[in-house]
């Protein structure tokens, strides 16, 4: 089995004087230092949250607390569907439009549904992570591309915002059956990100629809 490995990883290794690597029985990544073994989560992550600069106005979304948990049980993929797909940075915002149930992704003044592209990158890039395991998803919460929960704007003048999620998102969500997932929001402190990380090891595998008829 292949995994696939950020540039921050190997840095990781390199400080830690990487002296050897294995997938262990329960497909979990774990690589031999000087200090022992590890085992290593293998988590992917919207990469502003590490810092890198790839949100629309070319800054990040730094997350000290997930970033912390690189040196610890995890190792990151960082990936950003704007940024990789093409779009650049910086590029002009988006928003959600239309259907929450199938939202198109539109930029908001020059009105350019940017669907496809996102779309098709994200089918594309599903099927790298599916070759590979990963263990868990951290997503940016209100991202028209990463949030699982999103506001989708439309023309009618309801009180309550619909919600909708971001389609790379959904398209992780759909791909990945019972794949432990959380949004940035739920994990600003330590005791969130040891359930998190608790929930990755130990996946709770999502009881079966029943039939219809
Ligand atoms: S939220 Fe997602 S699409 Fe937006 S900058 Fe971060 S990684 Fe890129």
């Amino acid at each position: 089995m292949s995994v696939l490995l950020s540039s921050e990883f190997f840095n990781d290794i390199i400080t830690d004087q990487f002296v050897g690597n294995t997938i262990n029985n329960h497909g979990i990544f774990t690589f031999s230092t000087k200090k022992g073994w590890v085992n290593m989560l293998v988590v992917g992550i919207s990469a502003c949250l590490l810092g890198e600069k790839v949100r629309y106005d070319g800054g990040d979304k730094k997350n000290p607390v997930l970033l912390a948990q690189k040196e610890r049980q995890i190792s990151y993929i960082p990936i950003c569907p704007e940024a990789q797909c093409g779009m650049g940075v910086p590029r002009e915002p988006m928003q959600l439009e239309g259907d929450p149930q199938k939202p198109r992704l539109v930029t908001v003044n020059s009105r350019i549904d940017k669907t496809a592209i996102l779309s098709n990158w994200s089918k594309a890039q599903i099927t790298v992570l599916q070759k590979n395991k990963i263990d868990g998803f951290i997503f940016k919460n209100r991202s028209p591309s990463c949030g699982l929960e999103v506001t989708v704007h439309n023309s009618s003048k309801t009180a309550t915002k619909p919600q909708g999620m971001g389609l790379f998102a959904q398209q992780v969500k759909n791909s990945f059956v019972d794949l432990p997932m959380a949004q940035d929001d739920d994990l600003q402190n330590q005791e969130n990100i040891q359930k998190f990380i608790m929930e990755m090891k130990h996946p709770t595998p999502q009881p079966s629809r029943e039939q219809d008829g």
